[in-house]
């Protein structure tokens, strides 16, 4: 039992207690078809706590074999209908008794993530696995709120457009949210009436196995949500290139994202769609007003989940008049704000980056901003006493330009670069100076720069006087190179039903 008391009441050591009890009966094998079953050919990779450095896990490691057999289960099930063709109301009780599953078990959940890539376990528990629970409950309301249309057409005709799911979907999702991205993935596409075969990065696969298995256990049917955990390039790629899945859904980045185009193009011309990586600008103007709160948006923009975030804030593009102001109180508050700690004790706000590989990856980059001229205000190193794991302390750069590789590249890490501007027009066009965006912020008071940022920024997303706020009506997605995708909102539901038009001709009498 790994139940530990409700969160207001935790403490580090019930955590570890919960991590041990967990990690001594860990599942390690795939779920396909309803039921755990090992790999094909037993291949099998490690996950390593990347707090400690220790082994967690020997997975089974799925091949280009269990992609098939799970794609087969998943076609299987969609043809009969079992899922694809249940009562609307039916289907949505059984994702609301799954959302409720997730969140009995709330507490394994979490810890399981934790181990396998290092998130602060209060954050595990306070937002992940209750926004697992939510994304759930919002896709299975959607379920019988959508409908077809009947078009205007002449007296003598009839014609309706109805809307279908595609069948089996593949989703590969990343280990920086580990079940939720895959929640935003397999959510919608099971509300829809799809089979699935999800496929996990493969630094965090201790969690979605669990899912599917508590699908099942609320009475979802057999071969509808399949787990096939392994390697992406083999995996991954085998599902990508599958002809029997109808759709692919990739949460990653965008080098990867590019590969699922090739792979569709390659094969069976399947839908794709593309939840990418970002380089989100957040824009403080001379006239914000809170400075403070401004100040903290930006900490929290970047230094939250160890800046592994996909619309993590990372270029802060601030207002001259204001430049230094804004920096003294990024450097009196903001080191400090995220420490670098044990994962487990529910203090911690900031734990490892995900591998000794990401931490040698940000390192790196640390290292070519001070060599292209940024100044580094605080941080830049591996914490004293926490070498053995994979952390990197909260780093922020000044004068940085806009041209640096610090700018220009995803560090998918804790590294905040303030790039100074004057006015409106220079911050616009800074921030759309990217290849990516998913999300943007603007902090001002003035409504016409407001509105003038709104339609300016080239982005998915645009926040004002707040920054990574929403919900799950808000669509969640970027343009140019961080994807196609709209997570979130009905429209993820219709993003897996494809529409189909009947054009039916009357009889004259
Ligand atoms: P990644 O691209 O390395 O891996 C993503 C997934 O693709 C993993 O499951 C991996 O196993 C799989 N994969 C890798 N190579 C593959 C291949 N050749 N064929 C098929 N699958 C393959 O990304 P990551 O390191 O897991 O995640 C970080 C990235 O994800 C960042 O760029 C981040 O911005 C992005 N991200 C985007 C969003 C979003 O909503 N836009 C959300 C979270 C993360």
């Amino acid at each position: 039992n790994l139940k530990i008391p409700a969160v207001m009441h935790i403490d580090s050591k019930a955590c570890h207690a919960a991590a041990d009890a967990a990690a001594s009966k860990l599942e390690t094998r795939l779920f396909i078809d309803g039921a755990y079953v090992d790999a094909a050919d037993g291949d099998r990779f490690t996950v390593i706590n990347p707090a400690t450095g220790a082994p967690v896990a020997e997975m089974h490691a799925g091949n280009e074999k269990d992609i098939d057999r799970a794609v087969a289960a998943a076609l299987k099930a969609f043809k009969s209908g079992v899922w694809s063709k249940m009562e609307p109301r039916t289907r949505m009780e059984v994702l609301y008794r799954f959302a409720d599953l997730v969140e009995a078990n709330t507490h394994e959940l979490a810890v399981l993530d934790t181990l396998a890539m290092g998130k602060p376990i209060s954050d595990m528990l306070e937002t992940d696995v209750p926004a697992v629970a939510q994304c759930i409950r919002f896709m299975a309301e959607c379920i019988d709120k959508i409908d077809g249309r009947v078009t205007n057409t002449a007296a003598d005709v009839m014609h309706f457009v109805i809307r279908e799911p595609y069948g089996v979907v593949g989703a590969i999702s990343p280990w920086n949210y580990p079940m939720l991205m895959a929640a935003w993935q397999f959510a919608p596409a099971l509300a829809a009436g799809n089979s699935v075969v999800l496929n996990p990065a493969e630094e965090a696969p201790l969690s979605c196995i669990r899912l599917a298995e508590l699908f099942v256990e609320a009475g979802g049917p057999a071969g509808v949500f399949n787990v096939v955990n392994g390697i992406g390039e083999v995996a991954g790629q085998a599902l990508a290139r599958h002809n029997d899945v109808a759709k692919i859904s990739f949460t990653g980045s965008t080098e990867v994202g590019k590969l699922m185009l090739v792979y569709a193009g390659q094969s069976n011309m399947k839908r794709v769609s593309l939840e990418c990586g970002g380089k989100s600008p957040q824009i403080f103007m001379a006239d914000l007003g809170d400075l403070d709160a401004a100040v903290e948006a930006a900490i929290g923009g970047i230094f939250s989940n160890m800046g592994e975030v996909c619309s993590a804030s990372s270029r802060l593009l601030v207002d001259r008049k204001i430049h230094d102001d804004f920096i003294a109180k990024f450097r009196a508050s903001g080191e400090a704000a995220f420490t670098p700690g044990d994962p487990l004790d529910p203090d911690t706000t900031m734990g490892p980056l995900v591998t000794k590989q990401a931490q040698s990856r940000v390192l790196t980059y640390i290292d070519k901003g001070k060599k292209e001229g940024a100044t580094l205000a605080f941080g830049g190193a591996v914490p004293p006493g926490l070498e053995s794991g994979a952390f990197v302390s909260p780093t922020l750069f000044t004068d940085v330009a806009n041209t640096m590789t610090i700018a220009r590249e995803e560090i998918f890490g804790p590294v905040a670069s303030v790039i100074p501007f004057d006015g409106v027009e220079e911050a616009l066009a800074i921030a759309n100076d990217t290849i990516y965006v998913l999300g943007a912020g603007v902090w001002t008071r003035d409504l016409d720069t407001a509105m003038r940022m709104v339609k300016g920024l080239e982005s998915g997303r645009v926040w004002v006087n707040t920054y990574d706020a929403g919900d799950m009506t808000q669509p969640f997605g970027g343009v140019k190179q961080s994807g196609n995708a709209k997570d979130n909102c009905m429209d993820s539901v219709k993003s897996y039903l494809q529409e189909k038009s009947a054009w039916i001709q009357l009889s004259d009498d």
